[in-house]
């Protein structure tokens, strides 16, 4: 808030009381801040990596190549931290992309039953390393109106995150289910439920997950090699959608997205 006093003259009467100017210059402010902090965290989250790569790297150069297992290993912590940091420059390029609205949803009628079949196939190989059990229940028939692509990139997102979080053994779930169908017609939404048996989310942290570069464990997330940016990204993609997205959790529990998607545009 900016105030300005001023001095009102009435009259010839020298002082007849005060004007004040109230501007409420919030909105701007907070949108330098929040554009500065980002690009604090961008150059803060790639430098990690690349600490990482070019140390290894040193390393390797004075003398560590010599023994074939340690220049083993370190070769594969370049190639992770690589790999890791490519997965960030991505996200970042896709974030921005998308916060700008510079991305039109290419929209077609997505058969929810085969696209989630599809979906989880793809993910099937990293719940089996974990032996985690993916789970599957979509209504019969439902159809709705969506960006195949960006759909396909949310659930990733919130799948992938469930099989991260989630000690080995343990299960990951989604349903899909019709919602407001009135008199037999078209439903007006989709709701999709992505669970887990996984860590959970302590309380305090909820309202913070949907955040860029928010982590509740840094160390874990680094681990699995997430960017921070995953959660961002799915948000601003169903808001784009025109539709909501909450998320309930219990530490040690486990945790649940809730999606809800308009069936129509
Ligand atoms: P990350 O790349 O770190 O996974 P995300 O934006 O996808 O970034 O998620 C942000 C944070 O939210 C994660 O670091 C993790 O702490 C928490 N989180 C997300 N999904 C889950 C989940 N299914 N179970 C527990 N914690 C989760």
């Amino acid at each position: 808030l900016e105030i300005n006093l001023r001095p009102m003259v009435i009259g010839g009467e020298d002082f007849a009381g005060i004007l004040i100017v109230l501007h409420d210059i919030t909105a701007v402010r907070r949108l330098e801040r929040m554009r500065s902090e980002f690009v604090a965290n961008v150059s803060h989250e790639l430098k990690t990596p690349v600490a990482s790569v070019k140390g290894f790297a040193e390393t390797l150069l004075a003398g560590a190549l010599k023994d074939e297992e340690t220049a083993k290993s370190f070769l594969q912590i370049i190639y992770d931290e690589s790999e890791r940091l490519n997965r960030l420059i991505g996200d970042i390029l896709d974030l921005s992309k998308i916060e700008s609205k510079r991305v039109p949803l290419q929209l077609s009628p997505v058969h929810l039953n085969s696209f989630m079949d599809h979906t989880l196939q793809m993910l099937a190989p990293e719940a089996q390393k974990k032996n985690i059990e993916l789970k599957l229940q979509v209504e019969e028939d439902l159809y709705m109106e969506a960006d195949e692509d960006r759909l396909r990139q949310i659930m990733i997102n919130l799948l992938s995150n469930g099989i991260s979080y989630t000690p080995d053994g343990g299960k990951v779930s989604v349903t899909v289910q019709a919602m407001n169908v009135v008199n037999g017609e078209d439903p007006e939404n989709i709701r999709f439920v992505i669970a887990d048996t996984g860590i959970g989310i302590p309380r305090k942290d909820l309202p913070r997950i949907f955040e860029r570069f928010y982590r509740v464990d840094k160390a874990r997330s680094r681990s699995s090699g997430g960017t921070g940016l995953g959660l961002s990204i799915v948000k601003h993609l169903v808001e784009l959608h025109k539709g909501h997205i909450s998320v309930e959790s219990e530490v040690g529990a486990g945790s649940r997205f809730i999606i809800e998607l308009p069936v129509l545009h």
